[in-house]
């Protein structure tokens, strides 16, 4: 094992996790830290989904920083901290304390703060963070419910959240290559910097940013900065060329997909399911809190459904009808009823010899998974960007796509099949 991943969040996980391995590392994915003693399949790169992006500082510390131990008892010699591309966090953390732990455990003289993602629009210029066209601030993360955006300054809002200092690597040091950024990290450091905010605005840039963190311990940043690692271990003879995986064998079994997002994607998604005639049923947040359905009606009715085609149970609404269902539950009873029904239902369905699945949501995912008691996951072939096949590696024996609910074209319920065996 070459690169540990500690991930503030399970589908940015999955999402650094396709990244690692399409750039040639085979990379397995656990969820919450590898415990002492837990055997890992082999690989080059671990990533440790946590769930630590808004928990309190206290915790996600602690778990931040037993996922290092575990990964660095793994064999790992680079531990790179993901966070997402928008710097999802408040003045209080979590980012800043979980970087703080970890470059105090690992002795980092140095560590990059770098969230670009060009291929999704995130760039940094000057240090200050774009989305798309607008600067962070000015972007839909100003009123995020959890964690609103408020500044673009990535070397201010990571300065407000450690007492470190935060310098900068501009666009012209990045231009110039990567021993130029090598030397002004020498410069920063010897004025006292333990942070370095990196602008990146293109892949190439992340590849020079790649090559010039050979050498550190620890690496902040999104999924993007994933890109230019593997380089490193290929020069230096400790990764072997490695050909993408273009599919994954799945175990004998059914098909059947959940879907608990609302968002506009995966509604077009489920509209063309059903056209395509895969058997359909629709979950009724009321109808479950009145008894009238439940997690093994709906799992028996999934496994009476003709195996030919994928089989598809969804609480997926427009925004007026969810609404109005929030209006009468409450956002959070509304959202947890839903969730834990797809768990329990999708723990029946495994049982009842389900083996390829696709959930569609973010927090249903996490529903699921936990649901399903995996603990482990193996990053296949990539469906839509963002989101892979994956093999459980350990829990029940099955193949299992998350998908964020944005993320996907609208034939993505009808092609994912195509990539298995
Ligand atoms: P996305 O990735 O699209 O945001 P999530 O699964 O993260 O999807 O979030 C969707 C939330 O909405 C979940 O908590 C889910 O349980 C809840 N939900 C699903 N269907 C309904 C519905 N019909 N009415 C109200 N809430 C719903």
């Amino acid at each position: 094992m070459l690169l540990g991943v500690i991930a503030d969040d399970m589908t940015g996980a999955t999402d650094v996790a396709l990244m690692l391995n399409r750039s040639g590392m085979r990379t397995v994915q656990t969820i919450g830290a590898p415990r002492a003693g837990q055997a890992l399949p082999e690989a080059d790169a671990v990533v440790v989904a946590l769930k630590s992006r808004t928990t309190p500082v206290a915790e996600a510390v602690a778990d931040s920083l037993a996922a290092c131990e575990a990964l660095l008892a793994a064999g790992a010699r680079q531990i790179l901290f993901k966070y997402c591309s928008t710097f999802d966090s408040t003045a209080a953390g979590n980012i800043g304390p979980v970087a703080d732990a970890l470059a105090q455990r690992l002795g980092a003289q140095v560590a990059i703060v770098c969230p670009a993602f060009p291929a999704n629009g995130r760039s940094i210029y000057q240090g200050y963070l774009f989305v798309g066209a607008v600067p962070l601030h000015e972007s839909s993360m100003k009123d995020h419910p959890l964690t609103p955006m408020r500044d673009s300054s990535l070397v201010r809002l990571m300065g407000a959240q450690t007492k470190a200092s935060v310098g900068l690597v501009d666009y012209a040091t990045v231009l110039a290559g990567a021993n130029a950024v090598k030397a002004r990290f020498d410069k920063l450091t010897g004025e006292g910097a333990v942070y370095v905010v990196t602008d990146a605005l293109t892949n190439a840039d992340l590849m020079v940013l790649g090559e010039a963190v050979a050498d550190h311990v620890l690496l902040t940043g999104g999924s993007g900065i994933a890109m230019g690692l593997p380089q490193n271990f290929r020069k230096t003879g400790l990764l072997p060329a490695r050909e993408t995986a273009v599919s994954l064998k799945a175990p004998e079994g059914r098909a059947g997909i959940i879907s608990g997002s609302c968002s506009t994607a995966t509604r077009a998604q489920i509209a063309t399911a059903i056209e395509a005639g895969y058997p359909s049923l629709k979950v009724d947040p009321m109808e479950l809190v009145s008894g009238r359905q439940d997690a093994g009606g709906l799992a028996a009715w999934a496994l009476e459904q003709s195996p030919e085609k994928p089989f598809l149970l969804y609480s997926s609404d427009d925004p007026k009808e969810v609404a109005a269902i929030q209006e009468k539950l409450g956002r959070e009873k509304a959202g947890e009823t839903v969730e834990s029904a797809f768990a329990r239902t999708a723990a029946l369905l495994a049982k009842g010899g389900v083996s390829r699945l696709l959930v569609a949501g973010g927090e249903t995912s996490g529903a699921v998974v936990q649901g399903l008691g995996i603990g482990m996951l193996e990053i296949g072939p990539e469906i839509d960007p963002g989101v892979p096949w994956t093999r459980v590696a350990e829990g029940p024996e099955m193949v299992i796509a998350l998908k964020s609910g944005n993320f996907g074209a609208p034939d993505f319920f009808l092609k994912a099949w195509g990539l298995l065996r």
